[in-house]
């Protein structure tokens, strides 16, 4: 028998949850299809809503009514109901430990944050951004504060994307990638050799860049039923819920490899969303995890599955179809090294699998260092281009093409990055562990049969929701915790196949 509080919560999440699906509707439909005109009155329509939400989630009564629930005797609940009263609390917690006034600072200083980061970049000027980003480090070690009393600020803020994850869990894992990446990279430099990808230069008409990304993102298994594939400057997976998942690419003429990838890394995590648990679909339980595990879920179909050598074999005739002038002289042999060439450069949205990583590892000692106060945000810049030497062998001409790139830090998104490498090694991880459960993993890429990939992916973590921390969720599915190990040795056959680096 359900108890008359848990009903009471069930109808109180179930609405933040409806009205959160509105928001995010609002959100698509501002990226994607709303005119320009329009901006003004959207930004008060969300505003207004957000505020709805926000009353609706520090209510006093759903504090009363958790209070009631936590008073029960537990044993009266099973796993799910557990875990919506948990979840429940850590975001009642979180909405109201934080102050008004701070709340409010932070909101402002994320919008403001946008405009003056744009200019600042266009102008190559970091001395306009900094003084926004001091305040913002100051606001969030503040929200830390409140948010989680006695935890290290910084591992607050990544707890936030990542929870349950602490620097403690994350910088020996960045070490290792350190140790080995770096001079990986520096063979490969030293080759002095690039995989000819000539014939991915030319023209790719629009239309047929669409069909072709349309027909692969079906083929992964992405339900155009519950769904829908459109156009916006950035890519990104959006959707009111489960039975109505937005995915969105942006297509340029002379590159159809960028849109296409960006395609299969929605939909990856598209298939997330689209496969969570049936029950409770309206509920925190089966709410996707976090960030990391999200990523590793976009990043797995992307890299894992689409990058791999098998997924180019059984697709290059169809994509030589589409583009015959382009590709008539081209092997699957040749697209496979071409779309996995690796060269490091400034643009951390334009890395490869392999010099990405470095990217993420530089921004999160960064953004250690600003929060423990061994970096001042002054010499930002200094320490940003440093680091690139250090790693990556280069120095930005810019700081547009170094510290300003991002815009995360404009909306005080500290401890967002590590959330990007954490998803691509558990990408790995859990491909390594399908590969031992699954029989003829292999053989139906190479088919192109990914239903029974798809399957286990739905199983072991689509329907697990938030049932569990992603260290948990992790162990669970693989046997073990966070394990780079796999993830190097994965960049280091696949790149020394690549290169002729002579290490096999
Ligand atoms: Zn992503």
């Amino acid at each position: 028998m359900t108890s008359v509080n848990y009903q009471s919560l069930v109808e109180k999440l179930s609405e933040v949850s409806y009205l959160n699906g509105v928001m995010s509707t609002l959100g698509w439909d501002q990226e994607v299809v709303m005119p320009i005109g329009a901006s003004e009155a959207r930004a008060q329509q969300i505003s207004a809503l957000a505020g709805v939400i926000h009353e609706r989630m520090t209510d006093p009564r759903l504090g009363d009514c958790l209070a009631a629930l936590e008073a029960e005797d537990s044993a009266y609940f099973d796993t799910l109901q557990i875990c919506n009263i948990r979840e429940a609390r850590r975001k009642y917690d979180l909405e109201t430990k934080i102050p008004k006034k701070l709340v409010k600072e932070m909101a402002g200083l994320s919008s403001q944050g946008h405009t003056v980061w744009v200019a600042a970049r266009r102008d190559n000027k970091f001395s306009d951004f900094a003084p926004l980003l001091k305040r913002f480090i100051e606001l969030k070690k503040e929200w830390a504060q409140c948010a989680f009393p006695g935890m290290d600020h910084y591992d607050a803020n990544i707890d936030n994307f990542e929870r349950g994850t602490t620097m403690a869990d994350i910088t020996p894992v960045f070490e290792r990638l350190k140790a080995e990446l770096i001079p990986l990279i520096q063979s490969i430099q030293d080759t002095h050799y690039q995989p000819d990808n000539s014939f991915l230069q030319g023209t790719f008409p629009v239309d047929k860049q669409e069909a072709l990304a349309r027909k692969i993102s079906k083929d992964i298994g992405f339900q155009f039923d519950c769904g829908r594939m459109d156009v916006s400057v950035h890519p990104f997976c959006g959707g009111s819920h489960p039975t109505d998942v937005r995915i969105t690419t942006r297509y340029q003429e002379n590159d159809f490899i960028e849109s296409l990838y960006a395609v299969i890394h929605e939909t990856g995590h598209g298939l997330y969303e689209q496969g969570r648990m049936l029950e409770g679909r309206d509920l925190p339980v089966s709410e996707s995890l976090t960030m990391g595990i999200h990523e590793s879920q976009s990043l797995f179909w992307e890299r894992m599955i689409a990058q791999s050598e098998l997924f180019c074999r059984h697709y290059f005739d169809t994509i030589k179809a589409t583009f015959p002038d382009n590709l008539q002289d081209a092997t699957a042999d040749a697209f496979y090294r071409a779309i996995n060439t690796c060269k490091a450069d400034f643009i951390r949205v334009e890395a490869d699998e392999l010099t990405y990583p470095l990217h993420i590892i530089l921004r999160y000692e960064i953004e250690k260092g600003l929060f423990d106060d061994s970096i001042a945000v002054d010499d930002l810049p200094e320490v940003w281009n440093d680091l690139m030497m250090k790693y990556l062998g280069i120095k930005p001409p810019t700081d547009t093409l170094g510290v300003l790139q991002d815009s995360h830090w404009s909306s005080g998104a500290f401890g967002y990055f590590p959330s990007y490498t954490l998803g691509a090694i558990y990408a790995c991880q859990f491909y390594q562990t399908m590969t031992n459960e699954l029989s003829d993993v292999e053989k139906n890429i190479e088919k192109g049969s990914f239903a029974p990939i798809k399957a286990w992916l739905n199983e072991k973590i689509h329907r697990q929701g938030s049932l569990f921390t992603p260290h948990d969720l992790v162990c669970r599915v693989t046997g073990e915790s966070l394990n780079p190990e796999y993830f190097i040795e994965y960049l280091k056959k696949k790149y020394s196949a690549i290169y002729p680096l002579g290490l096999e």
